[in-house]
């Protein structure tokens, strides 16, 4: 939690103050101190190597002019003739007031004069030729994020490369850093502290890079990607940063996650490198408070290799009519003998290589790069066409859920394009239902109910999917229009050994004849969760108990059974 005493974390700039002289250096380190973060040289030499392993984060240089092994007048020459260590300013140390002239010509930013001026004068030129040199440095502004003065992603991966390229034998890791729930630590407690915990994250890493070598950047709101010589362990990285955390918030802990990708191959794309330690950074969101660090393994490579290959073939997959849509049946248990009621597509992939490739797993990675759209307009047309074709063989047909996610919402034209499909194929909306899963309502829930709200007045039937499974409030769906709950598959996991799932089941059906509208329980295997459930007083079921997804010529027979019980008594007494 923030500690109000404490002053709020800012960008630290760095000053080299290179003087032989201690009783020199000590002076300005008391001056200073308090607002820079300094580093010493004694010597003409070795303020020059330090200013070239510092380049990236040195924000002045003050040379004291007489030094042994290269005096402040040769170090200021070598400066100048190197681009890259051209643009940090220098301010001379001299007691000659002769020198100033010359090093003016050579590109002097400022004189202090010794002895020393008064402290306010020396703050006022060391912040003045920063400021002049920050103010005047437009490409260096535009390279850096200006919250926290590491580099911005724009120029992180240009910076990489040219690092690699300066330094050919270097082994080289690519680190993925990301602070947990960070928007809930802005709106907790305001901007201005969700920014001095960002300043508090990048002080350290560039303190980090500054001792190591490397390069860090503040990649987006609240990701940083850094660029470090090979190590062996990591936890001590992390450890550094959550102490610079922990001074401002007691449960710093848990709020910074790592991940790792060791050892970047030489040619391997810098993207990629990162893009593995932002996977295996993301995976630790999964893990109990998401601490830690995990590294990039085997098992995750495989995964995105799959993942990849998957992404890759999906317009030929559409093209070649890989994607086969299967139908699974739902019973209406209300009466004496289960009824069929409908059906819900489910997608199937028969990849050419791989073989049947489950929707559980590339249906998340098609959420996550938009491909679901496309597949789902996919699925709907095919179903609707399916539905078309058996209105036409038998007459009738029996209705159909698809699934909607949360992106095909939010195309501008989704309503538009459900009722083409419709006009196309000659249904209405007793033909083809919708189900949506409860998480696309927690979401910028007016947006949805002005959707939800339109379909209904459409005549759409709208099922909520996976309820309970969300944090969606119970305060929404009085406002939702919702024709039927589903309830999640993760309820009757332990419905048959647990008193406390089935008071949870009956609850939701509770809801649901609250609202006045049916439950659906779906993934039901036995004849024990039937009872249950039946008991319970749930309306529809769905499950391998009744039947698993059939492809359409298997699931005909329903229809046709479905079509043939209806004529005879008027109603659907079509049991499974
Ligand atoms: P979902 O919408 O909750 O679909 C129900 C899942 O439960 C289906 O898995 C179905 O095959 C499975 N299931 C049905 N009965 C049982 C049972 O008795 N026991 C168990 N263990 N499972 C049962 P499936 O087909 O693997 O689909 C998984 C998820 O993928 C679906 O969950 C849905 O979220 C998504 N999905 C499937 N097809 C589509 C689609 O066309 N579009 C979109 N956006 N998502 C789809
Ligand atoms: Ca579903
Ligand atoms: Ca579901």
């Amino acid at each position: 939690m923030p500690e109000q005493s404490r002053e709020r974390q800012k960008f630290i700039r760095f000053v080299l103050v290179a003087d032989d002289e201690e009783v020199n250096r000590e002076l300005l380190r008391v001056i200073l101190e308090d607002k820079y973060e300094l580093l010493f040289a004694a010597d003409g030499e070795e303020a020059l190597s330090m200013i070239r392993s510092f380049k990236d984060i040195l924000s002045l240089v003050i040379l004291d002019i007489m030094m042994p092994k290269k005096n402040g007048v040769e170090v200021l020459q070598e400066m100048q003739e190197d681009a890259e260590l051209k643009r940090i300013p220098a301010i001379m140390l001299t007691s000659d007031k002769g020198a100033e002239v010359e090093c003016l010509k050579i590109g002097a930013a400022d004189f202090l004069t010794k002895p020393y001026d008064l402290p306010e004068v020396i703050h006022a030129r060391v912040d003045h030729s920063i400021r002049l040199f920050e103010n005047t440095n437009l490409i260096r502004a535009t390279e850096r994020d200006p919250l926290t003065g590491l580099y911005n992603r724009e120029f992180f991966f240009e910076y990489c490369s040219q690092y690699r390229h300066r330094n050919p034998n270097q082994q080289m890791d690519a680190l993925v850093l990301n602070i947990n729930q960070f928007h809930v630590i802005d709106e907790l407690y305001g901007r201005a502290f969700g920014d001095s915990v960002l300043c508090a994250v990048s002080n350290r890493l560039r303190h980090i890079v500054m001792v190591a070598g490397g390069l860090a950047s503040r990649y987006d709101a609240d990701s940083f990607y850094v660029f470090l010589p090979h190590r062996e362990e990591y936890d001590s990285i992390l450890d550094l940063i959550l102490i610079g955390l922990g001074e401002i918030l007691t449960d710093s802990e848990m709020r910074l996650r790592m991940g790792v990708y060791p050892d970047l191959d030489r040619n391997a794309s810098l993207e990629e490198g990162f893009g593995r330690a932002l996977q295996a950074c993301n995976k630790r969101n999964g893990s109990p408070l998401g601490r830690g660090c995990a590294i990039y393994d085997r098992k995750m490579h495989e995964k995105r290799v799959y993942q990849a290959r998957l992404m890759e073939d999906i317009d030929k997959a559409i093209a070649e009519g890989q994607f086969r849509i299967y139908y699974q049946p739902k019973f209406n248990i209300k009466g004496e003998k289960p009824v069929l009621a409908s059906a819900e597509a489910l997608v199937r992939w028969e990849h050419p290589e791989f073989g049947m490739v489950s929707p559980g797993d590339f249906i998340p990675v098609f959420e996550e790069n938009g491909f679901i759209q496309r597949l789902d307009r996919h699925v709907w047309r095919e179903t609707a066409r399916q539905i078309h074709a058996w209105k036409e063989l038998y007459g009738a047909a029996v209705p159909i859920s698809v699934n909607v996610s949360r992106m095909d919402i939010y195309a501008p034209d989704f309503e538009d394009y459900l009722e083409s499909l419709l006009r196309e194929f000659d249904l209405t909306t007793e033909d083809m239902l919708l189900e949506i899963t409860e998480s696309a309502y927690t979401e910028s829930s007016e947006h949805i109910l002005r959707i939800a709200q339109a379909l209904r007045q459409e005549g759409f039937r709208l099922e909520m999917d996976d309820f309970g499974s969300g944090y969606s409030s119970l305060n929404m769906l009085t406002v939702m229009p919702v024709d039927a709950l589903k309830m999640d598959k993760g309820f009757l996991n332990s419905i048959t050994t647990d008193e406390k799932a089935v008071r949870m089941v009956q609850l939701i059906i509770e809801i649901a004849q609250f609202l006045e509208i049916p439950t659906i329980a779906e993934g039901v295997e036995s004849e024990e969760e039937y009872r249950l459930l039946k008991d319970a007083g749930c309306d529809i079921i769905q499950g391998y108990y009744f039947s698993r997804p059939l492809p359409a010529e298997e699931f005909e027979r329903y229809v046709r059974k479905w079509l043939a019980a209806s004529s005879e008594q008027g109603v659907s007494p079509c049991g499974p």
